[in-house]
C-alpha cells in the first residue's frame, strides 16, 4: 500500500502521531484529570493488534514519529510487548513515550529491551508534599528512582516535562533549571492549558513561556537559544552559556505553534482528533472493528487530516474546552 502524504487544507504536512493507550491512571494530577474521572469501558478499548495496524496504517502514509501515551501508559500491561511490535516498522523514524515515571522502576529495563529509546516523564515538583497536592497520590520517590532507573537502562537524554502552574509550583522553575544542570536531563516546561478535568483552568494561572525564561535567567543564568530544531517541534529549545543543561518551553497559549502542527491523535478508544482542541473527532475503532480495508481506513484518517483545524484558538473569544479532559484524550 502506497497512500500519498497526510496534508490538510492549510499545507501542513502530518508527520507525527500521539496514541493513547489508556485513560486509566494511577495519579489524578489537578490539571489533568477530575477527582472522580469516568473511564472508558474495557472493550471499547483498543487492543494492542488494533493499536499496531492502526501503526501500519499511519506509517504507510508518510507518518514518521509515533508518541505513546494516555492516561498512564505504563498502567496498561503488556506494554513492551505493544512497544515490540511498533519499533523498527519500516516508515518509523522516531518512537517515544510520555509517562509518569511511577512503574518505570521496573518497567524502564524491558521498555529498552523492547526498542523504546526515547522517554519523556513528567515531573512538577522537587518537593514531596506539592507532588502530593498536585498528582494527588504520594508517589514522588518512585517517579525520582524512576528517572533514575530509566537513566540506567540507557535513556539518554531523558526530558522531564513540567507543567507551570502560577501559583502552584511556578516558584520551583529554577530549581527545576538547576535540576536539568545537576542531573543530566532536558526540562521542558509547559504552558497550563485549558484541559483540565474539574474546571480549574484560567488565564491567570498561566505562567507564560516569557516569564520562564525571565525567572530562569535571573536566578540561574544566561540562556542561549539553541537553533537547528525542527518548526513543528512545540518547545523552543534554550541552553545554558556555560554548556550545563538544557531546557524547552511549550508556549501553546501565550505563543500558538498551531501554524507548523504535524501532528494528530488517537484516543485509547479509537477515535482520530486532529487537534487537542478537537470539537469532533472520526470513529477509526469503527473501521477496524468493521472489516474495513487498510485503503479505506487511510482514505478516511487523509480526509479527517484535509480538515484539521486552522488552530486551536485557545485566545480566540468563543473558544469552547473540549468535552474531553488530557488524560481521556492523550497528551
Ligand atoms: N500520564 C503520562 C504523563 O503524565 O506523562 C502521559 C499522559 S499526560 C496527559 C501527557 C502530558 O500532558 C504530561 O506531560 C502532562 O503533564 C501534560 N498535561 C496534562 N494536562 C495538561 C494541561 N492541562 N496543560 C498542559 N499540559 C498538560
Ligand atoms: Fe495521569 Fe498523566 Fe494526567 Fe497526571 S498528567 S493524571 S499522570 S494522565
Amino acid at each position: 500500500m502506497n497512500q500519498p502524504a497526510l496534508r490538510d487544507s492549510f499545507g501542513r504536512q502530518i508527520r507525527s502521531v500521539r496514541i493513547s493507550i489508556t485513560d486509566r491512571c494511577n495519579f489524578r494530577c489537578i490539571y489533568c484529570m477530575p477527582k472522580d474521572p469516568h473511564w472508558i469501558p474495557r472493550d471499547e478499548i483498543l487492543t494492542f493488534e488494533e493499536i499496531i495496524r492502526f501503526a501500519r496504517i499511519a506509517l504507510s502514509t508518510g507518518v514518521e514519529k509515533i508518541r505513546l501515551t494516555g492516561g498512564e501508559p505504563t498502567a496498561r500491561r503488556g506494554l513492551p510487548e505493544l512497544v515490540k511490535g511498533i519499533a523498527g516498522r519500516p516508515g518509523l523514524r522516531d518512537l517515544s513515550l510520555t509517562t509518569n515515571g511511577m512503574l518505570l522502576g521496573e518497567l524502564a529495563r524491558p521498555l529498552w529491551d523492547a526498542g523504546l529509546r526515547r522517554i519523556n516523564i513528567s515531573l512538577d515538583t522537587l518537593q514531596e508534599e506539592k507532588f502530593v497536592h498536585i498528582a494527588r497520590r504520594g508517589a514522588f520517590t518512585q517517579v525520582m528512582g524512576g528517572i533514575e532507573k530509566a537513566q540506567q537502562a540507557g535513556f539518554s537524554p531523558i526530558k522531564i516535562n513540567m507543567v507551570v502552574m502560577r501559583g502552584y509550583n511556578d516558584d520551583e522553575v529554577a530549581d527545576m533549571a538547576r535540576f536539568s544542570r545537576d542531573r543530566a536531563v532536558h526540562v521542558r516546561y509547559i504552558e497550563f492549558m485549558p484541559l483540565d478535568g474539574d474546571g480549574i483552568w484560567s488565564r491567570e494561572k498561566v505562567f507564560t513561556a516569557q516569564e520562564i525564561l525571565d525567572r530562569i535567567t535571573e536566578e540561574v543564568g544566561p540562556l542561549e537559544m539553541v537553533t537547528g530544531g525542527t518548526l513543528s517541534d512545540p518547545a523552543r529549545a534554550f541552553r545554558f552559556k556555560d554548556g550545563r543543561g538544557d531546557i524547552g518551553i511549550i508556549a501553546s497559549v501565550s505563543e500558538p505553534f498551531c501554524f507548523a502542527c504535524d501532528r494528530i491523535r488517537i484516543t485509547a478508544d479509537g477515535k482520530l482528533r486532529t487537534c487537542l482542541f478537537s470539537q469532533t473527532e472520526t470513529d477509526v475503532r469503527a473501521l477496524l472493528r468493521g472489516g474495513a480495508g487498510d485503503e479505506e481506513i487511510a482514505r478516511v484518517i487523509a480526509n479527517a487530516v484535509w480538515n484539521k483545524e486552522a488552530g486551536h484558538g485557545i485566545n480566540d473569544p468563543g473558544f469552547l474546552q473540549p468535552k474531553r479532559p488530557m488524560y481521556s484524550i492523550g497528551g
